[in-house]
């Protein structure tokens, strides 16, 4: 792993749902990093669905990751676990 993506995995959050391992891959064509995880998701106190999804970063000009955007791999609105889970783990990733 080069020096700027390992920087980027040091910064990515573990527990609060997210469970798994990242995952980290490098488009090729543009550089862009794709990191993958897995959120747990609980509902009443249980868990309820594993949701599945990637983010993307670009590395910009000035040495710094931009987050480019989030994608959960499944309709978040099919369960009720799911609701406001883009937008709490675009939260939870870093900057
Ligand atoms: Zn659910």
């Amino acid at each position: 792993m080069i020096a700027r993506v390992r920087e980027l995995f040091h910064k990515l959050p573990g527990g609060s749902g997210i469970n798994g391992n990242w995952s980290v891959m490098t488009n090729d064509t543009n550089g862009d990093v794709i990191v993958s995880n897995t959120y747990s998701a609980m509902l009443e106190g249980m868990y309820c669905h594993d949701w599945d999804f990637q983010a993307a970063y670009r590395h910009t000009n000035e040495g710094e990751w931009e987050f480019v955007g989030l994608v959960v791999n499944e309709d978040t609105n099919s369960c009720e676990c799911g609701h406001g889970l883009k937008e709490y783990l675009e939260e939870l990733m870093p900057y």
